[in-house]
């Protein structure tokens, strides 16, 4: 089976929750498409002295609740239907986490991995060359993904400020603290989905103290989940992975001694002391925690019967089908859906934008206040509306947020 489009999957899951929420038939027509999208060129003078012209997208999904915020991908298999459906996703996540942004996102078809430090400069200023006009501070806030990281927030923020001819670290987020960024930006995304799984294992009543945990992917959300799984509830964390392969110790992994592990030969596979398996296998681990951080479409109608896990934390974007969540909702296993889960980035994202404008800076552990505070309410809304509607966690997450947006809309006189 050819992967599935997430375009077409946020269509199908808005149609869903249209149904279930009876929804104005207006709003619906309106969630159903992107509002606005620019598609660049981006020619960018590589290392050996050729230029190469790479392919750039910017999404504005929805602004109803206010300027769109979204982060940039950096893929060689990016596509302009992925970059809607995760414009789309931020909608409902600033939505869900109760920020007041709307839903954006950016991609540039590349692969980083074989690209020099220089290029990926030029390639990340190009990209604002092109796009600047289009966002700011005021209309449309990038910010990491995939990827892209706080250096090239830096230079993205440094050429739009230049274009501009004024400062304006507002204008992107997920920035070096040195430049604009908040304290507790790094581990926010990971930091917020253990809120989340805190509050879960309380509801689920699953002791988190020696709980198993298999995470797939090993960037940002995967290192910064296992670590603060461990540090945070003495979780053990037995089997993490990378596009390369994955790693399992019964005993559990020290998530710092991987870390240094992959800095050293690019990729957790191999790892002394434990034994190497498969992405697909560590989905299918017998844990009680599996937390996938990698990207779109790994849990399907194919393998989600075999998934053994309690809990399902999505910090990656669109890891799981429809068909799947059918299957994993049948099973009683607890999903915790990606724009509920993963919100933690962009919620201090916002923060960050917030204490850009008002040139004030919070102490880290203010910042993670804030977040636990704005993420443990988002969750209980969820877990109400799943009760309410008897309707999976996935289908009551879109229930929430749409109804915030199209509230929004209909306040503006839109519908
Ligand atoms: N890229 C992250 C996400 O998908 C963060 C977005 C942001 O901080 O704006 O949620």
């Amino acid at each position: 089976m050819s992967k599935q489009n997430p375009f077409e999957i946020v269509q199908r899951q808005l149609t869903q929750c249209a149904k279930i929420m009876n929804l104005d038939p207006n709003v619906y027509e309106i969630l159903l498409h992107p509002m606005r999208e620019l598609h660049v060129s981006i020619p960018v003078r590589m290392d050996d002295g050729s230029v190469k012209v790479f392919q750039g997208f910017r999404v504005q999904y929805n602004d109803a609740l206010g300027p769109a915020k979204g982060g940039i991908r950096f893929h060689p298999e990016e596509t302009i239907d992925t970059v809607r459906a995760l414009a789309g996703w931020m909608t409902f996540k600033c939505a869900l986490a109760d920020v007041p942004l709307g839903g954006g996102k950016g991609g540039i078809i590349c692969n980083p991995k074989e690209m020099s430090q220089g290029e990926l400069e030029r390639l990340s200023r190009g990209y604002i060359d092109q796009v600047w006009q289009f966002i700011g501070p005021e209309k449309d806030i990038p910010a990491p993904d995939v990827y892209t990281n706080p250096q090239i927030m830096a230079w993205m923020m440094d050429e739009y400020s230049k274009l501009a001819g004024k400062n304006q670290f507002g204008v992107i987020t997920g920035k070096p603290p040195r430049i604009g960024g908040s304290a507790g930006r790094g581990d926010a995304t990971a930091r917020g989905g253990m809120y989340i799984i805190r509050e879960a294992a309380k509801v689920r009543g699953i002791k988190l103290e020696n709980a198993t945990v298999a995470i797939q992917g090993y960037g940002n959300a995967g290192f910064f989940a296992a670590s603060l799984a461990k540090a945070l509830f003495g979780c053990k964390v037995v089997a993490v992975s990378d596009s390369k392969g994955g790693i399992y110790n019964k005993e559990g992994l020290d998530p710092q001694a991987v870390y240094d592990h992959k800095q050293k030969s690019r990729s957790v596979v191999d790892f002394p002391g434990a034994e190497n398996i498969t992405n697909e296998e560590l989905l299918e681990l017998d844990v009680d925690i599996l937390i996938p951080c990698a990207l779109e479409n790994v849990i399907t109608e194919k393998n989600a019967a075999n998934i053994k896990a309690k809990i399902v934390a999505e910090l990656a974007n669109g890891p799981t089908t429809p068909e799947a969540d059918g299957i994993l909702y049948e099973k009683d296993i607890h999903v915790l859906p990606d724009f509920l889960c993963n919100s933690g980035g962009v919620t201090v994202s916002y923060f960050e934008m917030v204490q850009n404008f008002y040139m004030y800076y919070w102490e880290e552990a203010e910042v993670q206040e804030r977040l636990d505070k704005k993420l443990t309410s988002a969750y209980y809304a969820v877990l109400n509306a799943a009760k309410e509607y008897k309707i999976n966690m996935r289908q009551a997450a879109y229930v929430v947020a749409v109804q915030r947006v199209a509230d929004a809309m209909k306040l503006r006189g839109w519908v």
